[in-house]
């Protein structure tokens, strides 16, 4: 089984619609292939698919610190040695749940073993089922933190549903970003699929994307969507992927029945495939195809 990882560097870019639609495609063509939405802050991969969840399961991928007051003496000093100020007051210490980091440097100062850090619920994993393809999706909860944990165990998961299913790949929708959530989406990836658009913004971001993955030695190739939105912009993208020894593996124009098919939850490629996007993504598909060999 291959690996793909779509990233993008940041939001907005189409990264998810794209994922969606090589995914049907894909299956289409008889690959057999699950997808894991790695975007724990803001999964919406099933809604791009317009697929409902079959079941969720609770995640424990975080850690608090929680004190006993039985045990407290008041002495104050977990408060001044939290980095993080999560633990307040003047004659009483509270912690503050959302901005505890579990690091437990004030379970180490208390002289009283009052403090201890445990793990607890931050998170839940869906199961989905769009057509012919398993999707498994993460799901940070609100304020949580530890989502590279979050998204790493949704890896896991994804691996496990794609080896039972016998999936000839597995596809994934990156977080954004270049931080944890996204270096644990790449581990153990074949190869990175890059989306970026034509404006100075997207390609620095692509830019800090692109030696993200360069650390890890994963090959990867760039698709620029709205590809015909700034021609100057789209230059500047195309050299600076020569220069950089990246493949151009496909250009999607601007195309307002993509945004059509999306406002009513549904893919261009099944609602117009002869659209601009519908066969600019084809020709992508195709090349996602080789890969796979
Ligand atoms: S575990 Fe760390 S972050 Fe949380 S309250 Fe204790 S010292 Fe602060
Ligand atoms: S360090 Fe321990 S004993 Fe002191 S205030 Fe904090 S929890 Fe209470």
């Amino acid at each position: 089984m291959k690996e793909i990882v779509i990233l993008s560097g940041k939001g907005g870019v189409g990264k998810s619609s794209l994922t969606a639609a090589l995914a049907h495609l894909l299956t289409e063509q008889g690959t057999r292939l699950t997808l894991a939405d790695t975007d724990v802050d803001a999964p919406n991969l099933h809604i791009v698919l317009g697929a409902e969840f079959d079941r969720s399961t609770p995640v424990t991928a975080s850690d608090k610190a929680i004190i006993d007051y039985d045990k407290c003496s008041r002495c104050m000093r977990c408060v001044d040695a939290c980095a993080f100020d999560s633990i307040i007051g003047d004659t009483e210490p509270i912690i503050i749940n959302y901005s505890c980091e579990g690091c437990g440097v004030c379970s180490l100062v208390c002289p009283d073993e009052a403090v201890s850090v445990t793990p607890v619920e931050n998170g839940q994993i869906n199961f989905v089922t769009s057509g012919a393809v398993r999707v498994v999706a993460g799901a940070l909860g609100i304020g949580e933190s530890s989502s590279g944990r979050l998204v790493d165990i949704v890896k896991r998961e994804a691996r496990q549903e794609a080896s039972l299913s016998g999936s000839d790949l597995l596809l994934t929708d990156g977080p954004p970003g270049i931080g944890c959530p996204v270096i644990a989406a790449l581990k153990g990836a074949d190869y990175a699929l890059l989306v970026s658009e034509p404006t100075p913004s997207a390609l620095s971001d692509l830019q800090r994307i692109a030696e993200v993955v360069r650390g890890f030695n994963i090959p990867a190739g760039a698709v620029l969507n709205r590809s015909d939105m700034d021609t100057k912009s789209a230059n500047t993208t195309r050299n600076w992927l020569e220069q950089n020894d990246l493949p151009m593996l496909g250009e999607i124009p601007y195309d307002p029945y993509l945004a059509q098919a999306l406002a009513r939850g549904d893919l261009a490629v099944k609602m117009y495939p002869d659209a601009p996007s519908s066969l600019a993504i084809k020709e992508l598909h195709k090349v996602v195809e080789g890969l796979l060999d």
